[in-house]
């Protein structure tokens, strides 16, 4: 797809952030850029919108800032997995282990419901933990994870084997 290389070069990279050593890819650049920004939403939207997705989960931050035009694309609703303690209502949680420690994500009890055909939705995937918790998390309602959708994929960390076999789309690799 000739769209990808405009959307892969209008990445930023910054070194040393959030801390010494690690190359930090920046995808706020990406949305600076009318055009890849809207190729990159085109391209879920060309991809899910045949796929009778009912929820497309958003993972906190980015996965806000990619979720919810897909899922007004494919006309699905859009359910955001959060950091603790910051939704209001009944929430249902995961945690998950992180290089120190632990985290946790919640989402609202009732947004998804059984059987439900969901998308999971991130900016990036690197050790897999975070799509992992978010996997685990619409599984314990009973739905249905269809597929994991990224903009980037760090290969080489083998996040990929860790989603329990569930699919995994990305438009870009950062080796
Ligand atoms: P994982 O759980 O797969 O190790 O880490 C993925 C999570 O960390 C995602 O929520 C992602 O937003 C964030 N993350 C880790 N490294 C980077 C990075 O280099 N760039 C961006 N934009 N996010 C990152």
């Amino acid at each position: 797809d000739p769209r990808l290389v405009r959307i892969k070069e209008s990445i930023r990279t910054i070194p040393d952030f959030p801390k010494a050593g690690i190359l930090f890819r920046d995808v706020t650049t990406l949305l600076l850029d009318h055009k890849a920004f809207k190729d990159t939403i085109d391209i879920f939207v060309e991809r899910y919108k045949h796929m009778k997705i009912d929820a497309v989960v958003g993972i906190e931050a980015r996965g806000f800032i990619f979720g919810p035009p897909i899922a007004l694309g494919i006309g699905a609703k859009f359910v955001p997995h959060r950091k603790p303690k910051k939704l209001p209502g009944p929430v249902v949680a995961e945690e998950y282990t992180l290089e120190y420690g632990t985290d946790r994500i919640e989402m609202h009890e009732g947004a998804v419901q059984s059987g439900e055909r969901c998308l999971v939705v991130d900016d990036l995937i690197a050790t897999g933990g975070t799509l992992a918790a978010g996997i685990r998390l619409i599984e314990r309602v009973g739905a249905e994870v269809v597929e994991c959708a990224c903009l980037i994929e760090l290969s080489e960390l083998k996040g990929r084997e860790k989603l329990m076999g569930k699919p995994l789309f990305v438009l870009v690799d950062f080796e």
